[in-house]
């Protein structure tokens, strides 16, 4: 069995080994060395990454008691390499996986909140508790006590016990395996059988925050950050808080408080915003109404616009049709696009949706709509015009 150097000093950043086998699988090469502080993936902790020799290790697996070391080369020499961790990446594993037993072990001891699930990557730390829910002041108390668990600097354990010895630990969970069973202890404040790395002291885990949870189906799942990361987590959302406070010009504590007035105001100056644009369209429907030209008892409104929303022409002619003896022609330039929309008063037998495509083909236009209103767009603006007054021409012609 291979030595597993991170169970004698889990602070083994850099050791000496010798190759002992080397197997190729698609192109790959899994190396085996006969002592290694690379901890491979496994029990929720990702593996180790780092170098034996110059050889980048990129993924590190334990199987049938043997740990494999893979690298994109075969190794050049097999005796005396030397190998390095990458130390920030274990050091942030070994905070968060000890923060988690902290954090289980609150949950348990203040909620009766069992720890069915861990889940741990570059971006995130999760734990599923068997609680059909939590409160704010709840996560409090659990981050409170969790952090004096850190601030207390407990001592961290790790023993081998036999079944007699066993039987009288008071542990969280039960063991998943049967042999060489590990149990972390945290100085008598939790017993938990794991095979993962953890710092020696409770210290080192640095500060333990919850960062939110939600409900999942009969238990929540709380994202939490340790140590680095959770000073990390607190540049951003520090910055943040001061850019907000400085751009609202208010302190920082009152910067939830003052999001929160001016959303409500811009909500509010929305709908003001919105009776103001309704009053005007209503004002427009009526002069634009007024100044149409009159074709025996039939009123006529040819208009063009430039760069105007068709939604907002939409609106316009409809209130403009709700009279009951006028015809809209409405077309609209924009950048290299021309737009028609055609309605009229229902009133008025005048099948619109064929007007429009009869003409639509003077601005090589695609579109339609229904006999009472019709619209589309094409790609001969310089013909826009042209379009309109045919319309009007048979109109004239044809059903007046
Ligand atoms: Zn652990």
């Amino acid at each position: 069995m291979v030595k597993k150097l991170y169970y004698e000093n889990v602070y083994t950043k850099e050791f000496i080994a010798n190759i002992i086998e080397v197997k190729e699988k698609e192109g790959r090469f899994h190396i085996v060395l006969d002592q290694t502080a690379f901890y491979p993936e496994g029990g929720g902790q990702p593996n180790d990454l780092g170098k034996i020799d110059d050889l980048v290790i990129e993924y590190v697996y334990e199987e049938n008691q043997m740990i494999y070391h893979v690298a994109g080369q075969a190794p050049a020499e097999f005796q005396n390499v030397k190998c390095v961790i990458d130390w920030e990446r274990r050091f942030d594993h070994m905070q968060q996986h000890l923060g988690q037993h902290i954090l289980s072990a609150c949950f348990e001891k203040l909620f009766d909140g069992e720890t069915v699930g861990f889940h741990l990557s570059t971006d995130t730390v999760t734990v599923d508790i068997t609680m059909e829910n939590m409160v704010p002041a709840q996560a409090e108390k659990i981050e409170y006590l969790a952090n004096q668990i850190v601030f207390n600097n407990l001592h961290v354990h790790q023993h081998y016990p036999d079944q007699e010895d066993l039987k009288k630990m008071p542990l969280r969970k039960p063991p998943k395996v049967s042999e060489n069973i590990r149990i972390i202890e945290v100085d008598q404040f939790d017993y938990s059988p794991c095979g993962g790395t953890h710092p020696n002291y409770t210290g080192e885990v640095g500060i333990i925050k919850i960062r939110r949870w939600e409900k999942m189906k009969g238990s929540i799942r709380v994202e939490f950050l340790c140590g680095n990361r959770a000073l990390k987590d607190y540049y951003w959302k520090n910055n943040s808080i001061n850019k907000i406070s400085a751009l609202l010009s208010i302190k920082d504590t009152d910067a939830s408080e003052g999001v929160e007035r001016i959303y409500n105001e811009y909500n509010q100056l929305k709908k003001d915003m919105k009776n103001l644009k309704d009053q005007l369209t209503d004002y427009e429907a009526d002069l634009l109404y007024k100044n149409s030209t009159v074709h025996k008892h039939t009123r006529l409104l040819v208009k063009m616009f430039e760069d105007r929303d068709i939604n907002e022409l939409r609106i316009l002619s409809a209130k403009i049709v709700s009279n009951p003896d006028i015809v809209v022609l409405f077309g609209v330039k924009h950048d290299s696009k021309a737009q028609m929309l055609f309605s009229r008063s229902k009133e008025i037998d005048i099948n619109m949706n064929q007007l429009f495509k009869e003409v639509a083909p003077m601005i090589d236009g695609k579109g339609g709509g229904n006999p009472q209103t019709a619209q589309g767009g094409g790609s001969d603006i310089g013909n826009l015009e042209g379009a309109l007054l045919a319309a009007q021409q048979i109109i004239k012609n044809r059903y007046l």
